[in-house]
């Protein structure tokens, strides 16, 4: 072996492995706001940064009762008002009582399947700041062989502190009525995916972030008045949205959610119909709400005319925040786009950066025509 072969030997022995590129400012948003916790009703960590980036456009903030927020950017003209929007909360749980010796027991805040409680990782949000937890699972050496198909019920689930006791979890901060979220890291894959928790619905406030961004950064003059709503706890029944359309008093609604993407193992079209990498999708029907038809096909319209793809999806057990605008006041336009997502309602969920920013476009493309006209007409029954 010569010494220069030697050399490069050692050199390749230690040099680093190739460091992944380093994330852009789209990246960086969707690490933290699906990094953040926030389960239904604990929602205050994705509330600061929601509220942190449109205060950095100079929006107008205002909340409603239930915590949700409504942004709107400077010069935005008086005109048809329209609601984007996007929820601030994710499937958790709740500490339900502190057993006597220290351990966690649990309910759900969302829902999840029982196979997604046991053997994960979990933030409990307690008064003294968050606090590590794990949802246990008995061994499979003590398992008899007939039990280690089984799937544990939420009633057995229980949380691991560290804790001995009950005072001493009470010691970290713990309380019962806490709120509990996944912990996840955010995770680059190959194909631009990001793995991550939460992405229902923190890509949706992505999406919304991102094209307020845009708007503010290149003087994109939208014609309407957008109202960027922030909602809370849609994930134990809308709650957040039914407060906030009356504040946001929207002439028409656009729900940005995380799609269902039905293209992995064990799933198929029958059930959902997106796919990661076919661009962003719309909700033809699901269990809240038929969309309004004009407003449907007017994405159509505009996606073929941009030249961005757009696919489709009926579902029949989703239901989303813009059921709670098309039934505000005496019934409004509403339609639910998407970010394709995998294994929504569990630890972690792959997305796909092109669709992301294809969804960007595509709200920022429609919001650019609908106009007074554009909106009035999409709203009228007339024959
Ligand atoms: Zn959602």
């Amino acid at each position: 072996m010569t010494r220069c072969f030697a050399m490069l030997l050692v050199c390749m022995l230690v040099a680093p492995p190739a460091r992944a590129q380093e994330p852009d400012a789209t990246a960086r948003l969707l690490r933290d706001l699906s990094e953040a916790p926030g389960p239904s009703g604990f929602e205050e960590a994705v509330r600061a940064l929601v509220v942190g980036e449109y205060r950095a456009l100079g929006a107008e903030i205002a909340f409603d009762g239930l915590g949700s927020v409504l942004a709107t950017l400077p010069g935005s003209p008086n005109g048809p008002r329209i609601m984007v929007t996007a929820h601030l909360d994710e499937v958790g749980l709740m500490v339900q009582y502190i057993t006597d010796d220290g351990f966690l027991r649990v309910r759900n805040l969302g829902g999840f399947l029982d196979q997604a409680y046991p053997d994960q990782r979990w933030t409990v949000l307690g008064r003294n700041g968050p606090i590590q937890a794990f949802s246990g699972l008995p061994t499979v050496h003590v398992t008899p062989a007939d039990q280690r198909a089984r799937v544990w019920s939420l009633s057995e689930i229980f949380l691991d502190v560290g804790a001995t006791s009950r005072a001493e979890a009470e010691g970290l901060g713990i309380r019962p009525g806490d709120g509990i979220a996944p912990w996840s890291p955010f995770t680059v894959l190959p194909n631009g995916r990001y793995a991550a928790k939460a992405w229902d619905d923190r890509v949706g406030l992505a999406v919304m972030i991102a094209a307020a961004r845009r708007i503010r950064a290149e003087g994109i003059r939208v014609p309407a008045r957008v109202v960027w709503v922030a909602t809370s706890q849609e994930e134990v029944g809308l709650r957040g949205a039914q407060t906030a359309v009356d504040l946001a008093d929207a002439d028409l609604g656009i729900s940005v959610e995380a799609g269902v993407a039905a293209d992995y193992p064990g799933i198929g079209p029958t059930q959902a119909q997106e796919r990661l990498g076919r661009g962003p999708g719309i909700f033809l029907l699901d269990s809240s709400m038929i969309p309004n038809r004009k407003l449907r096909d007017f994405f159509f319209d505009v996606a073929r005319a941009e030249g961005i793809p757009l696919q489709t999806d009926v579902l029949t057990g989703y239901g989303e925040d813009g059921a709670e605008i098309q039934l505000y006041d005496t019934g409004r336009p509403a339609v639910n786009i998407t970010v394709p997502a995998r294994y929504l309602h569990a630890h972690t969920g792959v997305i796909q950066r092109s669709d992301f920013d294809q969804a960007v476009e595509l709200l920022i493309q429609v919001l650019l025509r609908l106009d007074a006209d554009a909106v009035a007409e999409i709203g009228s029954f007339e024959p």
